[in-house]
């Protein structure tokens, strides 16, 4: 019987399950990597994301390599069948290991793959809770607030806890995190660490500048860490420079200032570089060691504690398929702005859209309250929506779409994830950000050819769906709003969001 370890793009960390299982065979066990482009042809990626992943499975290939495991690797190959074909052959293996793929529907399709071997999958420890403990502890409770799940991860891991009480005597800061960036006010934000590409991401880079299908966003410069000692200095760095003051401005948006106080970890906690609880403990730690502020440090805790693993056990334990949910019908196609930003006139998208396309990133409220919510009130197909993030983020997986963008940002769910939509007028963009300074368009208007799109098609989006909208309990003041209108108002309202919408 011969073993062999199969290793996904997302499963890179040398204490992954499967690698842990075998480590003291690993001289007789054959490691696999299979970088496939029919995978990547499924959409029409940011080409940092290929880089990115491909560069750091290369990087990962040769540590192993190193470490004494024997491994092959299989660049641009046609797809994952043929080589995993050649590989089981040429290596008589018996049974592939390998650690529960996070995306539920391609662990699913490698069950239908007709290979002549047993596939074992062990644990997924890129996460903290596993699919089990979730489900009981979604058994424990009638309601599934995320807040109360955190709590409970504090109690189970015991972090920032005194005893059996939060350090502080507080779970939650999060009102002091709301801070906006007022005018005038020069704030002085970190310069994110990035990494001068070795040869073999150069190697990679000039693959993917010259692949034959398309692909989105810019190849270069590319900055980003791609080996688990760069992670970890980028995690440390963050702890060091950053979290201290990560709370203040968590919802802040500013022109020319892409990552503001943000870690950019989800890049790497994301593909196994880093495992959340080495961030976590690194952070409790600079908060005893060095006295930091609670409201920074429980603030950035609780976005990985509870945030992330959160929407990875509602992802694994849903029994409904997110993917095809769509609980306001909405059926517009996305506009082509979103795949290129010189497209559009309106400040707050063309900066965030640009930020995207150079980096395959943007911040959490840039996700959420801008691109999220323009899609959401003018009513643009979710599955459209979701599939142009799973391609132009560089942290962007199966996982995280189906919870944060259908369900947190765009309310396909129906209501699973969030308990009303995060729809927005033009007041809440206006009021985190400076981008309405350089707009056109007027964030107080509500109608007139210089009034904000946000406005009228979030007006327009409420009195659409006002049924609807009725049965969440925290939607009857806007309602209420919307009532106040006069009926001419409300009819060109109507014409003038048709009109930007056709
Ligand atoms: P920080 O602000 O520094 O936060 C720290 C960490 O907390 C992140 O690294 C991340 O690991 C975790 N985190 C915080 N919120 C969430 C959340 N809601 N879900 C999961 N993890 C969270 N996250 C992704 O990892 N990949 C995505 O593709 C992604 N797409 C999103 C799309 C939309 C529409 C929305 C609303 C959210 C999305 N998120 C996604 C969640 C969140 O916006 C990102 O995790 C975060 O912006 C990553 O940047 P950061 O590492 O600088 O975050
Ligand atoms: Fe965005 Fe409207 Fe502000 Fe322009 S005015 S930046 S479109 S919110």
């Amino acid at each position: 019987m011969t073993t062999g370890i199969w290793i996904l793009g997302d499963q890179l960390h040398p204490q992954q399950t499967a690698l842990a299982t075998h480590w003291h065979n690993r001289h007789r066990v054959s490691v696999i990597f299979i970088e496939s482009l029919e995978y990547a042809q499924q959409r029409p990626y940011h080409q940092q994301k290929l880089i990115f992943i491909w560069s750091a499975m290369r990087h990962f290939a040769a540590e192993l390599r190193q470490q004494g495991w024997s491994v092959s690797y299989f660049p641009a190959a046609a797809c994952f069948f043929d080589p995993l074909s050649h590989w089981i052959e040429e290596n008589q293996i018996s049974e592939i290991w390998m650690m529960a793929p996070s995306d539920r529907s391609f662990a699913e399709a490698i069950y239908q793959f007709p290979l002549p071997c047993k596939i074992i999958f062990t644990e997924n420890n890129n996460f903290l809770w596993s699919r089990e403990e979730f489900t009981q502890w979604q058994k424990g409770g009638k309601r599934w607030l995320m807040e109360d799940f955190y709590r409970q991860g504090r109690r189970k891991f015991q972090i920032l806890m005194a005893s059996d009480r939060p350090v502080g005597g507080t779970w939650n800061l999060d009102k002091e995190n709301r801070r906006p960036p007022k005018k005038g006010e020069s704030l002085q934000t970190p310069t994110p660490l990035r990494f001068i590409p070795d040869e073999i991401t150069q190697s990679v880079i000039e693959q993917v500048k010259h692949l034959p299908f398309p692909t989105y966003g810019w190849a270069e410069p590319f900055g980003w860490g791609v080996t688990r000692e760069q992670a970890l200095q980028v995690r440390d760095r963050f702890v060091r420079e950053i979290l201290p003051t990560f709370g203040p401005y968590q919802d802040a948006m500013v022109t020319g200032e892409p990552t503001m106080w943000h870690s950019l970890l989800s890049v790497y906690l994301n593909i196994g570089l880093l495992q959340p609880l080495e961030v976590i403990r690194a952070a409790e730690e600079a908060y005893y060691e060095r006295d930091l502020p609670l409201n920074s440090v429980e603030g950035f805790i609780r976005q990985i504690l509870g945030w992330r693993e959160y929407m990875q056990g509602i992802y694994q334990t849903w029994n409904r398929d997110f993917a095809t949910m769509n609980w306001f019908q909405h059926t517009h196609p996305l506009p082509d702005f979103f795949w290129d930003s010189q497209k559009t006139e309106m400040n707050c998208l063309r900066e965030v859209l640009q930020q995207v396309e150079k980096t395959g990133y943007a911040h959490h409220i840039q996700r959420l309250m801008v691109l999220a919510n323009f899609a959401l009130i003018a009513g643009c197909s979710p599955q459209e929506v979701k599939n142009w993030f799973h391609a132009a983020f560089i942290d962007a997986y199966d996982w995280v779409m189906q919870t944060n963008v259908m369900g947190m940002g765009l309310f396909a769910d129906g209501g699973a994830i969030a308990s009303k939509p995060y729809a927005a007028s033009a007041n809440y963009i206006n009021k985190m950000s400076d981008y309405c300074r350089g707009c056109q368009y007027n964030p107080k208007k509500r109608i007139g050819e210089d009034a904000c799109p946000f406005n009228y098609l979030y007006w327009n989006f409420l009195e659409r769906h006002q049924e609807k909208l009725r049965s969440l309990h925290r939607m009857g003041m806007v309602l209420k709003n919307l009532h106040r209108m006069s009926e001419s108002e409300r009819v060109a309202i109507r014409q003038q969001a048709a009109e930007f919408l056709s």
